[in-house]
């Protein structure tokens, strides 16, 4: 079948409009998305992806500056689209309560003491496509004012992992360039009455928070807090020295209203701003404060900070200060992972996995390393949309929406694990040559060989056979079995015929490759590490390997899809 010139323009479109979302196009991506546009294109499918490959290619030879060129003859289809996406997924699941189209700002907040997770990516996807659903703006807001934990390398890594998402901003700012103007709150928070300077040790503290009992502090008059908070900002304090608090309601249900803390005194040089400061907003001040400041119409966050919500109230209400809407999402939890900081960091310290890009992972590093696509991810996130409700799903789900977009770009070659040697005699000269598809369908191309005449063969499928059987080298030929031995098979090629019932899995043995295959599980096992997260398995590739490059993406036949994670230890981990 010829594919028309219509077809290809739209190949072209569609392969234009990936490059730009993800920084390059794929070319399975684009072939999945020409074929959900021309389903009748399924019948033919060597011809289109023959017609995919080069445009692909020449799209992805494009320099950013030509790629946007390109785009610019697109943008009226591009909106078109853009608008009826919107149509389908702002309403009803895209739809925020009170959002006004054309009106509408929002921010992703990442504190950078850590690295990124999916928990993370959910909450940026979200921010970013209501943003666009709404015609809107959003913000990237570094929430860094904690100089202990705060590291400009997590700065670095967050913007790394939402470029990698394929995430952007309008504007960026943070936390610690605001400091001036906390202050300025404070001060006006001290001169009303609604604040005071508490000097009980974070024991105490605690204490009375439990109690639902305010310490003396709580009744100092106005003009000694406005003096302590000086000697606060002067220095005169030691490091958690004193700390300014809210004078809220010691008695509230809500216990984040009782008296929270809204500064801290920490000595530690910040990574951003040197020794300029030694006392620090918490995040229930600098949050509220910093978001009506910035022009945030709608905050997104995920329903774990629902208890807070009243607690941002409330301070824009004692400021007098405009107050954005917050809209609750569910928390993105995969079964049988962790996110939590302090576990992850316990499972590095005890050498259990290889550090926060480990494959096993849920972190942006760590799903990227084992070649997990960002347009998974968003697919994944879509499926849940706004809802409130907690659905558990695990790593089985992003991993089947991740397989569906790398199938049709995967290489396919054999690998085989404990090796059994099998010599094939009287092979004639024409068939010593193998050449073989790299893919079933798409035309991903050949790897030819030169036959040795002797292969390896699985040790199971080895098993399965017994002299005087025919069976198949896979795509190959037939072969009859002679005798099998200690140190081996031996086997002859048989002429004609039809294939036999048994296809065997082979390497030629002189075209072949040592490599590990590490095939991942989930982390955990009920609450404990599990200690079969990560199987090793040993064995051979073709030699075709040698063509391979570091995060290229094959499927081993009868055995899964894989990533070259490492190609000189030829390491490949489970996809
Ligand atoms: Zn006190």
């Amino acid at each position: 079948m010829e594919i028309s010139e219509e077809i290809k323009s739209e190949i072209r479109r569609m392969a234009v409009r990936n490059a730009l979302d993800y920084g390059k196009a794929e070319p399975g991506v684009v072939l999945n998305r020409v074929l959900s546009r021309f389903p009748e294109l399924r019948g033919d499918i060597n011809a289109l992806s023959k017609a995919v490959l080069p445009i692909v290619d020449s799209i992805n030879s494009l320099g950013r500056q030509e790629l946007e060129t390109e785009a610019g003859r697109y943008s009226a289809d591009f909106a078109a689209e853009k608008a009826r996406k919107l149509e389908r997924t702002a309403k009803p699941n895209f739809a925020l309560d009170g959002a006004v189209n054309g009106a509408f700002a929002t921010r992703f907040p990442p504190a950078p003491n850590g690295y990124m997770h999916i928990g993370h990516a959910k909450v940026a996807f979200i921010e970013s496509i209501s943003a666009q659903a709404y015609s809107g703006t959003m913000a990237l807001y570094f929430d860094d004012t904690n100089p202990e934990k705060d590291r400009q390398e997590f700065v670095d890594e967050i913007k790394k992992g939402l470029e990698w998402l394929g995430i952007s901003f309008d504007s960026e700012y943070y936390a610690s360039d605001n400091l001036q103007l906390l202050y300025r709150c404070a001060g006006k928070l001290i001169s009303d009455g609604n604040a005071y300077v508490c000097s009980c040790t974070g024991e105490e503290v605690k204490k009375g928070r439990i109690a639902g009992k305010g310490c003396d502090h709580k009744a100092q008059e106005t003009q000694r807090n406005m003096e302590l908070w000086d000697d606060m900002l002067g220095g005169k304090f030691e490091e958690n020295g004193a700390i300014l608090r809210l004078n809220s309601d010691m008695n509230a249900d809500n216990t984040t209203l009782r008296d929270p803390t809204l500064f801290r005194i920490k000595k530690t040089t910040h990574y951003r701003q040197g020794d300029k400061y030694s006392v620090w907003p918490t995040y229930d001040i600098n949050t509220p404060v910093i978001d009506s400041t910035k022009g945030i119409t709608d905050v997104i966050r995920s329903k774990e900070f629902e208890l807070r919500d009243e607690l941002y109230f409330r301070v824009l209400n004692l400021l007098g200060m405009r107050k954005p809407r917050i809209h609750s999402v569910a928390r993105l939890e995969i079964k049988g992972n962790i996110t939590s900081k302090r576990r992850l960091n316990e499972l590095i310290a005890r050498k259990l996995i290889w550090g926060y890009d480990d494959p096993r992972l849920v972190t942006i590093a760590g799903l990227r390393r084992r070649g997990i696509l960002p347009e998974a991810i968003k697919n994944l996130v879509l499926k849940f949309g706004l809802s409130k409700a907690e659905r558990e799903t695990d790593m089985g789900e992003l991993l089947a929406e991740n397989r569906r977009l790398i199938d049709g770009t995967a290489k396919r070659l054999f690998f085989i694990a404990n090796p059994v040697r099998i010599s094939v005699t009287g092979i004639p000269t024409d068939k010593l040559t193998a050449r073989m598809r790299l893919h079933p369908k798409n035309e991903l191309g050949f790897r030819e060989y030169s036959l040795s005449g002797t292969f390896l063969i699985s040790a199971p499928e080895a098993g399965s056979i017994s002299e005087g059987d025919i069976v198949q080298l896979k795509t190959l030929f037939n072969i009859t079995i002679d005798s099998k031995g200690e140190s081996g098979i031996e086997a002859h090629y048989a002429s004609g015929g039809s294939p036999g019932p048994v296809k065997l899995a082979w390497i030629d043995a002189e075209n072949s490759r040592q490599a590990h295959l590490y095939t991942i599980g989930d982390l955990l096992e009920g609450e404990e590490f599990n200690a079969e997260s990560m199987i090793q398995t040993d064995g051979f590739i073709e030699a075709y390997v040698d063509y391979l490059n570091r995060g290229d993406v094959v499927q081993f036949e009868k055995v899964g899809f894989f990533k070259l994670d490492d190609k000189t230890g030829m390491r490949f981990i489970s996809m």
